[in-house]
C-alpha cells in the first residue's frame, strides 16, 4: 500500500501541548522539543503517517518515563531498561501498533482501549491522548504504581490500571474497541478475541523466542490476520508480582 506521507506542516507549527504539565515537562538538551522532533521525522520515514499518532507522540515527553540517568538517550529510537528486567517500548514499535490499532476509525470507532503490560506507562500515555477511555494492565506492582505516579503527574486522568496477569484480558470491563498487549505470549490468548467487539482489533506481538507482530479484526463472520513483521518484546508471564 503506498500512503501519503504527512504535510510537512506537522513541523512547521509549534507543538499544542495537551496541558500545562506536558508543557512544564517539555525538557532541555536532549530532552528538549527539537530533539524529541528529530526522533518524529524519523518515524515519517518509517512509514508512520498518521497524523494523529505523529503528534501524539510529538507531545509526550519520554524522559518522563526514564530513569534521569538514562534521560540523554529518551529520543533514540531503542527499548531502554526501566527494572525489573523489562523495557520501554522502542518508539517505531509504539507508533506501529497505534497506527495500525486506529486504522479504521471511520468505520469502527476506537473509544475504550485495553492494554498489556503498562511497564513505563510510555505506550499508555499516547493511548491517552488519542482514546476516550483507556484500561491498562500490569503484573508487576512497583512498575504499575510507579507509571501511575508520572501519568498523574502528566495530568492524564482518562486512565484506569489493574494489576493481573494479562493473558486473562480484564473480563469485567470488555467489551473493548481495541486491545494492545506490549508482552509476548507464544501463542494468541483466544479469551481476548472473546473480549473484542465486533470491528474490533487486537495488536500484540506472538512468539518465544522468534516474535511477529501480529494484528487481528473480529468480524462478523471471523477473525482476519495481518502479520505485521518481526519484533522483540519481553515474554508475557503468568500471575503478579508484588
Ligand atoms: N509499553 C510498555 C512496555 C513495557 S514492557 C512501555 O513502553 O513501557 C512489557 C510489560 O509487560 C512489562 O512491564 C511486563 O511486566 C508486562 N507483562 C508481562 N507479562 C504480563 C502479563 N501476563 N500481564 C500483564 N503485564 C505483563
Amino acid at each position: 500500500m503506498i500512503h501519503q506521507s504527512p504535510k510537512s506542516s506537522l513541523f512547521d507549527f509549534s507543538v499544542n501541548y495537551p496541558n500545562e504539565a506536558f508543557r512544564q515537562n517539555q525538557g532541555v538538551g536532549m530532552t528538549s522539543q527539537r530533539t524529541r522532533d528529530r526522533l518524529i521525522k524519523r518515524l515519517v520515514e518509517l512509514d508512520i503517517y498518521d497524523e494523529r499518532v505523529l503528534n501524539a507522540m510529538r507531545q509526550v515527553p519520554r524522559h518522563c518515563f526514564l530513569d534521569e540517568a538514562m534521560g540523554s538517550r529518551s529520543y533514540e529510537d531503542t527499548a531502554l531498561p526501566i527494572g525489573y528486567g523489562q523495557t520501554i517500548s522502542q518508539p517505531i514499535v509504539v507508533a506501529t501498533m497505534t497506527q495500525w490499532l486506529l486504522a479504521d476509525t471511520d468505520k469502527h470507532p476506537m473509544k475504550k482501549v485495553l492494554e498489556i503490560g503498562t511497564g513505563s506507562g510510555y505506550q499508555t500515555s499516547i493511548l491517552s491522548l488519542l482514546i476516550d477511555q483507556v484500561y491498562s494492565v500490569e503484573r508487576i506492582a512497583p512498575l504499575m504504581v510507579r507509571a501511575q505516579s508520572v501519568l498523574a503527574d502528566l495530568q492524564l486522568t482518562n486512565i484506569t490500571f489493574e494489576l493481573n496477569d494479562g493473558h486473562w484480558g480484564w473480563q469485567k470491563q470488555a467489551p473493548f474497541d481495541g486491545i494492545i498487549s506490549a508482552a509476548s505470549p507464544a501463542k494468541l490468548p483466544e479469551e481476548l478475541i472473546n473480549q473484542l467487539k465486533e470491528g474490533g482489533r487486537l495488536v500484540m506481538p506472538i512468539g518465544d523466542k522468534q516474535q511477529l507482530l501480529y494484528g487481528f479484526e473480529k468480524t462478523s463472520t471471523g477473525v482476519k490476520e495481518t502479520c505485521l513483521g518481526e519484533v522483540l518484546f519481553v515474554p508475557m508471564k503468568q500471575g503478579i508480582e508484588v
